[in-house]
């Protein structure tokens, strides 16, 4: 299984514009295995684009 630290550093976003976010509003759950995405984290959002892949550690 594929760990999250197995694919590099941190690639952090930065909001553009508007009010603060809330933590719940960061998350999205991958309609392919179910897990929740940081879409602040690229390294997350690109892991689960992938057409198949498995849940990260
Ligand atoms: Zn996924």
């Amino acid at each position: 299984m594929t760990r999250l630290s197995d694919l590099g550093p941190p690639i952090t976003g930065k909001p553009h514009g508007g009010e603060p976010a809330r933590e719940i509003d960061h998350f999205y759950f991958c309609r392919t295995c179910g897990q929740a995405v940081d879409k602040r984290d690229l390294r997350q959002v690109i892991w689960h684009e992938q057409r198949e892949h498995k849940p990260l550690e």
